[in-house]
């Protein structure tokens, strides 16, 4: 929703912000954030200035409860192992958003950028849940493949965006990857 800061001379910066990547990479943050833990209204605060929401950004318990339900839900997506399933998967969200899609520069203070959402003024949790759909789905289109996975470690719940070409991912991490590694090792190396 919300005003992004207008900067004095709009450079890549300002018009990456919005990007589908910008936008699916806070997805992940909020969603491993919400449903692996248990974050206070400042702490989702917080990751939402670290992708680029201005001040003041203020999130009450109801909304961090609403997010929490809708992180759950767009974790089905990333659940998916195929993007036969992962489509149906957001097929499901979209319908649940007020629509219809629509593109909006936030009276000039960003670059356009499409919204599900009512208005742009929607309450975080409506916000959270169409501006995620909408990324995941358009990247879903460019790749035919899913927007992404869930962490191939067992001590490890976060989601994780799919890469570009190459073989598909399986952790979130370096550190997970590197934890699973050494725990192969010392199991086939006793
Ligand atoms: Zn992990």
């Amino acid at each position: 929703m919300r005003y992004i800061a207008a900067m004095p001379s709009p450079g890549r910066e300002w018009s990456t912000r919005h990007s589908v990547q910008a936008m699916a990479h806070r997805t992940v943050a909020l969603v491993n954030a919400l449903t692996t833990g248990d974050p206070a209204p400042a702490e989702i605060a917080r990751i939402l200035r670290e992708h680029g929401e201005a001040d003041p950004v203020t999130v009450t318990d109801a909304e961090v409860r609403e997010m929490r339900a809708a992180a759950r839900t767009l974790r089905e997506v990333f659940e998916a192992a195929h993007v036969d399933r992962a489509a149906p998967a957001l097929n499901a969200l979209l319908r649940q958003a007020p629509g219809p899609l629509r593109l909006t520069s936030h009276d000039g203070t960003g670059p356009w950028h499409p919204h599900l959402d009512g208005h742009d003024d929607a309450p975080w949790p409506e916000w959270f849940l169409t501006s995620s759909a909408l990324a995941l789905t358009i990247l879903l289109w460019d790749t035919q493949r899913p927007p992404g996975g869930v962490c191939a470690s067992s001590t490890c719940q976060n989601v994780f965006l799919a890469t570009g070409g190459g073989p598909p991912r399986r952790y979130c991490s370096r550190r997970c990857a590197t934890r699973e590694r050494v725990a192969t090792h010392r199991r086939t190396h006793p």
